[in-house]
């Protein structure tokens, strides 16, 4: 991570979430692959950043803060709210805002994102082509049209930012139902530019993400 050294950067780490859909007995970024968190995978790939914060859940601040090696600070209810409280615990002029529920993003995704901020971007995100076929579907369940996945991508993290167009677009979106905060951005004038992410910076979300995370380690699954 070359940019790292000769640039200011922050990258956020967002652990608040609760992971219900993973079904673990403990919050997503606190279940271990291989014998350790998601949370340590995450955080060694941006042990590089100037500032780190890992965003956790109230009352799990110092087991995060040992982990990830870093400070900690409260999530919120809802992910903007966590990213919110990351945003205010950094003083860089970049930010990387990454999910702990991907672990294993490449470093060569991470320089990209960078790489692009240096270069002037707004705002930047890994993107992967989509191989499914994709449909919409009506309220009632049925079936509409297929949409072209030739025009689509699926949008990963990290995502960076100015921190302080991303400070703004916070701001300004807070009523705007939207899921990630380059679409903030996007949504307050900014332009988003997209670089390519990665297979491997997969997001765990249910049981079946869990195991194919622990089957692309060597050593398999724990807790
Ligand atoms: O739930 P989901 O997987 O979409 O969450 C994406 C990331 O955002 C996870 O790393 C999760 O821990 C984080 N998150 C958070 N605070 C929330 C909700 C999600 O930090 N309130």
């Amino acid at each position: 991570m070359a940019a790292t050294v000769e640039r200011p950067f922050a990258a956020i780490l967002v652990a608040a979430g609760s992971g219900v859909r993973l079904g673990a007995d403990v919050p997503k970024a606190f279940v271990s692959i291989d014998g350790r968190t998601m949370l340590e995978h995450a955080a060694e790939r941006f042990a590089a950043c100037a500032e780190l914060v890992v965003v956790a859940p109230a009352d799990r601040l110092a087991e995060a803060a040992r982990l990830a090696g870093c400070r900690a600070v409260a999530g919120g209810t809802a992910r903007r709210d966590s990213v919110a409280a990351g945003l205010a615990a950094v003083t860089a002029e970049f930010v990387l805002v990454h999910d702990v529920a991907r672990p294993f993003v490449p470093a060569a995704v991470i320089d990209a994102v960078l790489d692009a901020l240096v270069a002037g971007a707004d705002a930047v995100v890994p993107v992967v082509p989509i191989h499914d076929t994709v449909r919409r579907i009506e309220a009632d369940g049925s079936l509409a049209g297929v949409v072209d996945r030739a025009s689509l991508v699926a949008v990963q993290t990290p995502q960076g930012f100015r921190r302080d167009v991303l400070l703004a677009a916070h701001e300004r979106g807070r009523d705007l139902a939207v899921t990630d905060d380059a679409a903030l951005v996007e949504a307050a004038g900014g332009k988003v530019v997209a670089v390519p992410g990665a297979d491997e910076s997969f997001k765990i979300t249910t049981p079946a993400d869990l195991a194919r995370a622990a089957a692309a380690i060597p050593g398999g699954m724990s807790r």
